[in-house]
Parts: C-alpha cells; structure tokens; sequence
C-alpha cells in the first residue's frame, strides 16, 4: 500500500515542516487525484497502480468518505455558533425595531404604503395633540397604538363623571385626575415603545409657537374657537401642517390645513369664530358618543397617512360626516389671499389703507 504510505508521509513531512493545514490538504487532494488517476483503465497506467496499491473503487470511496466526514463538521461548527450566539438577532441596534415591535406592527408593515420604511418614520415622528378630551380620546390612543415615537398632548381640564360617555381613553377611576396624566397613562399601558409627553395647562399665546415648533404634526382636537384660532397662528407662523376636527351634536368635520404647502389655514376657511350662541358646544347642545369616535379615529388616520406619505391627504378639503343620517361629504377649500393668518398682510398689499 505505498499510496497510503505517500499520504502519511506528506502529512509527517507537512506537521515536521510546520506548514499549515491548508498547504497540506492541498498536496493531499493532489497526491490523491494522482492515485486515482493510476487506477485509471488506461493502457501502461496498470503496472504503476499495482506498485501504489489499492483500487479505483477504493480511492474513489475514500475521497468520498473524506469528503462527507469534511462536509459533517462544517455544517456541525455553522449550528453550534448559531446556537451560543442567540443575543444580535434580540438587540436592536439605536433606532431599530425589536422583535416585539416588529410583531406588534406587523399588519402596518405588511401594507404597501406604509411598509417597513413608512413604520420607522411613525417610530421618528413627533405629534402634539392639543385636547385630550372627545376627539383627542381616540386619536390619541390610535397614534399610541400605531407606534408614533413622540406625542405630546396639551390639555387643562380633569376628567370627569359626563366626559366618559365619549372621552374613552380616560376611566370612571380617573375622575379628578389630570386629563393629560390620564391619556398618558392608557397610552404608555397599551404601548411601553413610546414616549409620551404630557403639558398640564392651557396653550397660551406665550408659549404656542415654541412648543408646535418641537412637533412634526398638530392635531386639534379642542372645542373653543380661541385655542383652534391660537394653535391655527402658531402653525402657521411655524410651517407645521395641522389636522383639525370638529364635532357638534351628531355631525363632525375635519381638514389638514397647511398654507405653507399650498393648503388653506383654518382662519382662511372659517375667517370668523361664529357669534356667542351660534356654534353652541357639545356641553351645550349634546353629542352622540361614538361621533367623536368616528372623527378622532380619521383625524388619527391622517396623521398615519400623512407621516408616512401614504394615500391622499386631506389638504384643500373638508370632510364632513353625518352620524344622524349616515352621510359623508367632502368640500373642497381653498386658500384665501386676503387670509389674516396666512395671507400675504398689510406690508406686502396694494398701499389701500
Ligand atoms: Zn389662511
């Protein structure tokens, strides 16, 4: 059997000679090709194969054995790192979602428009809600669910026994409480992978454009005419786009005004807050329960649409629903020049006083 004897004395020679494993698996794949082929049917070869030993089949079988037994441990190290090194696949690098999140949005992800990247600008957006009562409610517990990074929610008002016949993200326990400790609480119960900024006052002309600044998206979901005209200005001297809805009674409305991409301010679609008695409020004329439901939960979805590009927005119209008779309508708006809010003013006009 001198081709045995060949192949161990190129791995003594090998080990003696400090090569490495691969120099020497390299002449041993070449020594055997050699053996091989010196079994090979081919007329002279047959006398050399004799001197080396063996068989055709048994060199073919061996190579073959090594092979396997080559291939088996590879695969056997490839599990063995895999099952000491669990931990990458569970911590998410800064900004990335964990698996948790990825499963708890998997039906956004799943959806064309909002997919993988539309879910990772929820997760960067930042919105401020200005109500946390009847609209703010659901649109509120909707942004938390679809994962908004940061919500803000400004609000002065404590929760009490006749807001929770609609105001459902607050409870019959937490009456007495702050409205915006009481929406951050539900909010941070349904989800811990957010954050949640409450602002326990009134928005005042003071701080209004400081605080809009910090935010990507308004949503107004109050219900006096001095706020929705102050977060209207202060959206407007800032550029951010505001989703503003309304509810009286059983019928709602709502627009994405943004003057600053073309749309119409809420002054240039309602210049004037309707006279005392008119636009009475829901604490004087009623409200159905669920319309806020409705109108909060589209104020919510399109915010959704708006962070993530997806659809149609609701710029340039108003959208309109009629709980009673189960109607929806839209109008279109436009801007208006002579707008006090957005329009060009005084300095920029024709030199008429
Ligand atoms: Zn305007």
């Amino acid at each position: 059997m001198l081709g045995l004897v060949l192949l161990a004395a190129i791995v003594g020679l090998g080990l003696v000679l400090k090569a490495s494993a691969r120099a020497i698996s390299g002449m041993l794949v070449l020594v055997w090709a050699a053996l091989v082929i010196a079994h090979l049917p081919i007329p002279g070869f047959a006398p050399i194969g004799r001197v080396l030993g063996g068989s055709l089949a048994a060199w073919l079988g061996l190579g073959v054995l090594v092979a396997l037994v080559l291939i088996y441990r590879k695969l056997l190290r490839a599990i063995r790192a895999r099952a000491a090194d669990p931990e990458p696949k569970t911590v998410p690098k800064p900004g990335a979602f964990s698996e948790a999140e990825l499963d708890r949005y998997a039906r956004h992800i799943m959806l064309r428009e909002i997919g993988g990247p539309g879910q990772k600008k929820l997760k960067q957006a930042k919105v401020l809600v200005i109500g946390a009562g009847g609209l703010g409610s659901p649109a509120l517990l909707y942004l938390a669910a679809a994962g908004v990074g940061q919500i803000g929610v400004v609000d002065d008002d404590v929760v009490s026994n006749s807001n929770l016949q609609r105001q459902v993200i607050h409870r019959d326990a937490d009456i007495g409480m702050p409205k915006v400790f009481s929406a951050q609480k539900a909010m941070a119960a349904l989800n811990p992978h957010i954050e949640i900024r409450p602002f326990n006052r009134r928005l005042t002309a003071v701080d209004a454009e400081a605080l809009i600044a910090e935010y990507d998206l308004v949503l107004d979901g109050t219900d006096n005419f001095d706020t929705r005209y102050l977060v209207n200005a202060a959206c407007v001297a800032t550029g951010k786009p505001l989703i503003s809805g309304a509810i009286t009674q059983w019928e709602g409305q709502l627009s994405l005004y943004d003057p600053a991409r073309g749309a119409p301010c809420y002054a240039c679609v309602f210049p004037q807050a309707p006279a005392p008695g008119l636009a009475p409020s829901c604490a004087e004329a009623g409200v159905v329960g669920a319309l806020p439901g409705v109108v909060g939960a589209m104020m919510a979805a399109e915010a959704i649409k708006e962070i993530t590009g997806a659809g149609q927005s609701a710029r340039g119209r108003l959208m309109i629903y009629d709980a009673l008779w189960g109607e929806s309508r839209q109008i279109g708006v436009k801007r208006r020049a002579d707008c006090a809010v957005c329009g060009p003013g005084p300095a920029a006009g024709d030199g008429h006083s």
